[in-house]
């Protein structure tokens, strides 16, 4: 194939974490281009709840030589805020960003790679794959299962309670967009069901500060992905359970079960048209609730270890979390009772425009720590990438410097 274009290296995906490779990459006089099939920031604009606002307050909203200096530091922003400060972020660093140009292939080329899209194919030599780990809901497979007369609903379409049909609404999954949805479904006056498995349990402060102060402070985010003893294990842990609002409110299964949010155990099945929950609803409390604890204490010993204990709030511990002593182990969809389902159960990346020998048996793209298993082919923004907050905003900066160097190293012929 005759390429329509040659560059050196070709970054998929406009948003936060291949703007910051762009940036990286013109630090280093890399010529390349930024291919983005819709338009810059596009997860936020167009696959976000209408009430979102992000989990992360401002002061911890970074990318490579930009944060956030408005004068809302503990502020949380909204989706089109946060679509907007990545805007202002390609416009200030000057990133070249083809918008309406969707990847549909990467394939190897003699001397490195075809990107075939929609406006032409590029040969490069690099590629940065960053399309985005949470593009496509991850959904068990046993949702088709769901009765026909009941309406489902993802978190990448869902925008507000109004779009759901009356009745009541089983929510599947507890991590941090299951109990927001839960919570805003409930108070539209509906009668919710939320299905809970292994989650985690954050407050939003603690001792006076926001609880991601605490998280940069004891290096917990900084925990690196040849560190921790299973990774695999670590990639897959939920989102805590957070929300950011202006009075900065912890939500938790407490504050839903108060609201009469009725709890149920992981859905296991669906079975006739009857939803089956494992019995583990307490033990997955449970454990939550442990693991906080040993959060908590771990913040204390820092606190104590730097001398702040006359500084910061009282050490407390949040009242455990309230388990019904028998939630039902059913939930008959046919029943009429439950209206939808909405499926709060985590999200993947789409590579499948990816046609290169670099997934493994279970179509987990083989890398180790963004430097996939092809020369000069690197991944960005997934959980866990190189570190605990690879996956979020402020991660990118970091990984970014590791992959670009590496990069730079490839190009050179040093690694
Ligand atoms: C519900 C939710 C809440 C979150 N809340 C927070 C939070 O509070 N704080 C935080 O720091 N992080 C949060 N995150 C995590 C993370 O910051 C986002 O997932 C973020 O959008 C990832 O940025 P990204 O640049 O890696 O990917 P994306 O923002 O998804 O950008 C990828 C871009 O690539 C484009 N693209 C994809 N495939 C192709 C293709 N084949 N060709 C061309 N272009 C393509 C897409 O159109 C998109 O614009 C949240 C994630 C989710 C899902």
């Amino acid at each position: 194939m005759r390429p329509d274009h040659r560059i050196t290296a070709v970054i998929i995906g406009a948003g936060h974490s291949g703007l910051a490779m762009s940036k990286r990459l013109a630090d280093g006089a890399i010529d390349h281009i930024v291919l983005e099939r819709d338009e810059v920031a596009s997860s936020w604009l167009n696959q976000r709840w209408d009430s979102f606002t992000l989990l992360t307050p401002n002061w911890q909203t970074r990318l490579p030589g930009c944060s956030y200096e408005g004068d809302e530091p503990d502020g949380f922003m909204t989706g089109a805020e946060i679509a907007a400060f990545i805007q202002h972020y390609a416009d200030t660093v000057r990133a070249p960003v083809r918008t309406g140009t969707a990847v549909t292939s990467v394939r190897a080329a003699d001397d490195g790679y075809d990107i075939v899209t929609t406006e032409g194919t590029w040969r490069c030599r690099c590629v940065a794959l960053a399309g985005g780990a949470c593009n496509v809901p991850s959904i068990p497979p046993f949702a088709d299962a769901v009765p026909e007369a009941v309406a489902t609903v993802n978190p990448l379409r869902y925008r507000n309670p109004g779009q759901l049909p009356e009745g009541g609404v089983l929510v599947v999954g507890a991590a941090a967009t299951g109990i927001q949805l839960a919570e805003e479904i409930h108070s539209s006056g509906r009668q919710v069901y939320l299905s809970v498995g292994e989650h985690v349990r954050m407050p939003r402060t603690y001792r006076g500060r926001d609880i991601q102060h605490w998280m940069e402070a004891i290096g917990r985010l900084d925990d690196r992905y040849d560190e921790v003893e299973e990774i695999l294990k670590a990639r897959g842990v939920a989102s805590p359970q957070l929300v950011g609002t202006p009075e900065r409110r912890t939500l938790d299964l407490n504050c839903l079960t108060g609201a009469g949010v009725q709890l149920r155990g992981r859905l296991g099945a669906i079975r006739d048209g009857v939803a089956l929950f494992s019995g583990g609803l307490r033990n997955h409390c449970r454990l939550a609730d442990q693991k906080l604890g040993r959060l908590l204490d771990e913040i204390d010993e820092w606190i104590g270890a730097n001398g702040l204990d006359g500084e910061v709030g009282p050490s407390e511990r949040p009242e455990e979390t309230q388990v019904p002593s028998s939630a039902p182990l059913t939930l008959d969809l046919t029943s009429g009772e439950v209206g939808s389902v909405v499926w709060a159960t985590g999200f993947r990346p789409d590579l499948s425009w990816v046609d290169l020998p670099v997934f493994d048996s279970s179509g987990r793209l083989r890398h180790d720590g963004g430097v996939v298993d092809a020369p000069g082919v690197y991944y960005l923004g997934a959980p866990f990438l190189r570190r605990r907050r690879s996956s979020f905003i402020h991660g990118a900066a970091a990984d970014t410097a590791d992959l670009a160097e590496h990069l730079a190293a490839h190009l050179a012929g040093q690694v």
